[in-house]
């Protein structure tokens, strides 16, 4: 009976992007019917510029098409040859804008409880080669800023952090973009925040953000001299315009979030089989995800018979990440991107990890039907 009404009920999926009222939207790319300023670094773009380092509590800040994008491009900035040490538990964009960028990663693995690379296992696989550490802000969760810095500082390294999942989130009450040389933040439709597609790179230093400027615009300089072999990352102005709308509800959709988050909290720490992401103290957490680690002594593969049955009763869920980079098809097939080096939590958090739907309009009956479907499965 009750799977015939979930059935014809419309799937809820993993995560719904955000939009603003169509009315504001609107309102706010009106004005281009009169400017005829569709892209280049237009008044949306750079109204958009400054109220990101506003929001993010940054110095610096350039925008770009999308995340991906960004993460290539600021490697080239920074001017980065060798090899990169890296965490494999990301999203594929990481590791392949390392291999793109013609360095080799090296994987580091990850901190057993948060997730994130583990700074103490860094320092014996730096070498000769390296030129730089690339930490991953997974689900949000920041890196150990304070070990990678020590590290950079003794062997004279570049930090790049992929904050693609972190946008919003503080650290010790500094907006976590001011970490390290450089983060990027995603503005992927499926992220926090969002220009439909978009990105930022946060940097420390001005003169990066000339070379930045140069790389996303075809390599012009300010004399319209060509000086670089640039690509084309430039962020549109009706993109930027979504970005102008959406980031006057960003409090109220990171609350929605916090408060959902809350709720998943209370119905599944503690329960038996179920593992929940550790966060830093000093972590303004920003919600973006749930993902939930599943152990079973009964199931060879619990977190996949869970997945299903979730699926059945109309819930999308995503096994985000996995696999781990190791692991992805063109890794296996060549040795030529990386030394093969075994990292044995990232492959059994991977192979045990779920993301539960997770967005401001869900409703806390669908956490509570989740969660129920969940306890059910690993008391059976
Ligand atoms: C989304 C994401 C990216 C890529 O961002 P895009 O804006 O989609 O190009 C990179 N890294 C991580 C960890 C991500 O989740």
């Amino acid at each position: 009976m009750k799977r015939v009404e979930m059935k014809s009920r419309k799937t809820i999926n993993v995560t719904q992007p955000f939009l603003p009222p169509f009315e504001e939207y609107v309102e706010e790319i009106s004005s281009l019917w009169q400017t005829k300023w569709l892209t280049n670094m237009g008044e949306k773009h750079n109204k958009l510029t400054d109220s990101i380092c506003d929001y993010l509590g940054v110095e610096n800040a350039s925008l770009f098409t999308n995340g991906h994008t960004a993460l290539e491009m600021i490697l080239e900035a920074l001017e980065l040859s060798g090899e990169v040490i890296t965490t494999p538990y990301t999203f594929p964009s990481t590791v392949n804008a390392i291999i793109r960028s013609g360095l080799s990663p090296v994987f580091c693995d990850i901190d057993p409880v948060s997730w994130v690379i583990d700074a103490t296992k860094i320092e014996d696989l730096i070498t000769d080669k390296t030129c730089a550490i690339v930490g991953v802000h997974v689900y949000g969760q920041n890196c150990d800023v304070v070990k990678i810095e020590e590290l950079a500082k003794k062997y004279n390294l570049k930090v790049v952090y992929d904050a693609a999942h972190a946008f919003g989130a503080k650290l010790a009450n500094s907006g976590i973009g001011i970490f390290g040389d450089a983060s990027m933040f995603s503005f992927h439709a499926t992220k926090v925040f969002h220009t439909v597609e978009g990105g930022a790179i946060t940097y420390r230093d001005k003169n990066i953000g000339e070379k930045l400027s140069m790389i996303r615009n075809f390599g012009y300089n300010m004399d319209g001299q060509i000086n670089l072999p640039g690509g084309n990352g430039k962020m549109s102005e009706f993109h930027a315009a979504m970005g102008i709308c959406n980031l006057k509800y960003i409090d109220s959709v990171i609350q929605k979030r916090k408060s959902l988050y809350n709720l998943y909290d209370s119905l599944l720490s503690g329960c038996k089989g179920i593992q929940l992401q550790f966060l830093s103290n000093h972590l303004t957490p920003n919600y973006s995800y749930f993902p939930v680690l599943f152990h079973s002594d009964k199931y060879e593969r619990v977190r996949d018979n869970i997945a299903e049955e979730l699926e059945r009763e109309g819930f999308n869920t995503r096994k985000y990440f996995y696999p781990i980079a190791n692991d992805y098809g063109y890794m296996i097939c060549s040795m030529e991107y990386t030394q093969q080096r075994e990292t044995p939590i990232a492959a059994k958090v991977a192979d045990s990890i779920l993301c539960l739907p997770i967005f401001p309009e869900l409703l806390q009956q669908s956490v509570e039907e989740i969660c129920s479907i969940i306890l059910s499965v690993l008391k059976s």
